[in-house]
């Protein structure tokens, strides 16, 4: 078998969710909504079956292509053909190892920014590169180290990797950040693959997309999500928005891995879209999370934790360094005595440790499961 596999683990979100359920803990580990898509997301997929049942072009249906291109003049300022820069993937997942495979040659670098989302580094390493790890510095908020940056820069260095909002910590990153990463990009003749799913959950930070700044049109992928974007992540339909001679990369290798994402699910998402359109979702779907954000980071704070607020996501990060446990057994205790199930962030870095103990908790969930653990934590903390 493939020896890449070997530096695999079980998806720790996955397992996390197994042992909430298995305990009856609160699940604030794994991070999906569990609360109903709005009424007229659910109303998009009964509708889903006006459209295709039969296999879509590779790119993916076209008037769900032309609905993201209007979507993303509107609100990211992103112009894009809508015949040749836009591929519909089967989830952000798919969009981002279809672009890593489009592009990496065996041995070629990338970078990526920790703490992170687990899925790069493997994906990475599943199309022949090399993951190479630049930390963000925590100045009480995470900040991007561009020295680092540009210091972590080889001769083999082909992409960098972002997120934002990002997973785990919440971070929006400022145009100035940005700038400052197009700027070694243009210098060192990179791409980006710049993962955006939470794009409309910023809680008064502006979120840019380095695919608008100057010198980024071509060498940008910026990667999105239905499942993000309308609170379906079973769904599996994502995109990547990307000049067409690397739209042409990415779907050279999507054809060959799902060959079009659900012909139904693609559907349901134009169809999604054109409403979401028609008033401020966005604003809407704000509204909602920073309620949850703000209600979930009390209940942590009063609880006796710190916590550094989260400005865009669906997580917030609790400080646990003064109990005196280690971050796995601050998990287990929050897990089996507080009922309470989380994410240790040591997932989040190559070598399985952060700088300091901090769980991350989900708050994308119904106020119920939130005012539960709530409870949970002023009565177990
Ligand atoms: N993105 C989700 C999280 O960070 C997990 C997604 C998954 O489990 N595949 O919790």
């Amino acid at each position: 078998l493939n020896p890449v596999l070997q530096t695999f683990r079980d998806s720790p979100f996955t397992q996390m969710t197994l042992r909430a359920l298995e305990l009856g803990a609160v699940n604030l580990g794994q991070g999906f909504p569990d609360h109903a898509p709005p009424a007229f997301v659910q109303e998009a997929l009964q509708q889903s079956f006006t459209g295709p049942q039969q296999y879509v072009p590779v790119a993916g249906l076209l008037s769900l292509r032309e609905e993201l291109a209007r979507d993303a003049k509107k609100r990211l300022g992103l112009n894009l053909d809508a015949a040749t820069e836009v591929t519909i993937t089967a989830g952000a997942t798919e969009a981002v190892q279809s672009a890593l495979q489009g592009i990496l040659q065996p041995g070629d670098e990338v970078v990526i920014l920790e703490p992170t989302y687990d899925m790069y580094a493997p994906q990475v390493k599943l199309a022949g590169g090399v993951p190479v790890f630049v930390p963000l510095k925590f100045e009480g908020s995470y900040v991007l180290d561009a020295e680092g940056l540009k210091s972590a820069l080889s001769e083999k260095t082909r992409v960098i990797i972002l997120n934002t909002p990002h997973n785990p910590t919440g971070k929006v990153f400022t145009k100035a950040e940005l700038q400052a990463i197009a700027a070694l990009a243009i210098q060192h003749d990179l791409y980006v693959i710049s993962d955006e799913v939470y794009d409309r959950l910023t809680y008064g930070a502006a979120h840019t997309c380095i695919h608008t700044l100057e010198g980024m049109q071509d060498r940008t992928i910026t990667v999105g999500s239905a499942g993000k974007t309308f609170a379906v992540t079973g769904w599996r339909v994502g995109w990547a928005f990307a000049s067409a001679a690397l739209s042409k990369a990415i779907r050279g290798v999507h054809q060959w891995v799902s060959f079009c994402a659900p012909s139904p699910l693609q559907q349901a998402t134009m169809l999604a879209l054109k409403t979401a359109q028609t008033f401020d979702y966005s604003a809407s779907v704000q509204q909602d999370y920073v309620q949850k954000r703000d209600f979930l980071s009390s209940a942590l704070q009063e609880a006796g934790f710190p916590i550094s607020r989260p400005e865009g996501g669906y997580f917030v990060v609790a400080d646990v360094s003064h109990m005196g446990m280690t971050e796995q057994q601050a998990c287990d205790w929050m897990l089996k005595v507080v009922g309470v199930a989380s994410i240790p962030m040591g997932v989040f870095y190559d070598q399985g440790v952060s700088p300091f103990a901090g769980l991350r908790f989900a708050f994308c969930k119904g106020q119920e499961t939130l005012e539960q653990a709530a409870e949970r934590l002023y009565a177990g903390c």
